[in-house]
């Protein structure tokens, strides 16, 4: 069996937008029909609101239709609240893995921490065209109960996908992801496999270190914060430098190859469903449960 180790196609640079009511996020790529990173759409940074900002701004009442929402906290809170009636907070190392499929209204606001600081990220992943349309499901994950696994200054918090035969609690995702939180201590390594033909991310959110190793391990060094984007391979190998931690996300999934039509918060296959989308919102008959 040969091993091909996943070489860095591109490393993105976030960039500032400001979305919802008024939030500050660090955006590495957002939905667009190009489709760059198919199956995931959209991943935002909100590492925002500085204690000496002023109030809290956050994500009023919204839709979302034909895709999934992930949102993983670092630090503070976000507090949910949606149209079938579910409520609560994610907090830290808690993961709420929303699949909106024909539509759900939520609302998403932030509450500080201890710090004073917020702390996480929220990507998008695609549903295929067979799926959009599918009842709303949400997957409620509390920090507890994803498994950490540490092993030689390596340590990885599985949210869905395998690490090391551990299964993450986050099942039955059509994109079948691997996503996962990983800490590496000065100079550890990880390598694991990553099935090909998917497409593979690293999100770096903290420290340095040498991404994209092959056999010969040759890699970029590359220092936080960043969005690094893999060529194919089955293979990914990551080390953390010598003088300081890695920690970073790492997000894979199965392409779905489908024409995607994103608009604000839905993203659909045409302009058609698109229509149809903003037609049931304006007669009350989006939400179907
Ligand atoms: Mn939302």
């Amino acid at each position: 069996m040969t091993k091909t180790y996943r070489r860095i196609k591109q490393i993105i640079e976030p960039q500032y937008v400001i979305e919802g009511a008024g939030v500050l996020l660090r955006r590495s790529f957002g939905p667009d029909v190009s489709n760059l990173f198919d199956p995931f759409l959209l991943f935002d940074h909100f590492a925002f609101n500085d204690p000496l900002e002023g109030p809290l701004v956050g994500f009023p009442t919204h839709p979302h239709r034909g895709i999934e929402t992930v949102t993983y906290i670092l630090e503070g809170k976000v507090r949910h609240r949606d149209s079938l009636g579910n409520v609560g907070f994610i907090g830290p190392g808690d993961v709420q893995w929303m699949t909106s499929g024909s539509g759900i209204m939520h609302e998403e606001m932030p509450r500080r921490g201890p710090s004073g600081r917020i702390d996480g990220f929220q990507l998008w992943v695609n549903l295929p065209a067979a799926q959009k349309m599918s009842q709303p499901r949400y997957q409620e994950v509390d920090a507890s109960t994803i498994p950490s696994v540490e092993n030689q200054g390596v340590t990885v918090r599985v949210v869905a996908g395998e690490y090391a035969g551990i299964k993450g609690p986050v099942t039955e995702i059509a994109a079948e992801p691997l996503y996962m939180d990983v800490t590496l201590d000065p100079g550890a390594e990880i390598d694991l496999p990553v099935a090909d033909g998917h497409s593979a991310v690293a999100y770096l959110f903290d420290g340095e270190g040498h991404f994209g190793l092959d056999d010969d391990e040759q890699g970029d060094f590359v220092s936080a914060v960043c969005m690094v984007v893999f060529d194919d391979g089955d293979r990914l190998k990551i080390r953390a430098s010598e003088s300081a931690q890695a920690r970073f996300m790492i997000m894979a999934g199965g392409p779905f190859k489908e024409p995607i039509f994103p608009y604000g918060p839905f993203v659909m296959n045409t302009r058609e469903e698109i229509q149809q989308a903003l037609t049931e919102l304006r007669n009350g008959t989006f939400v179907k449960s």
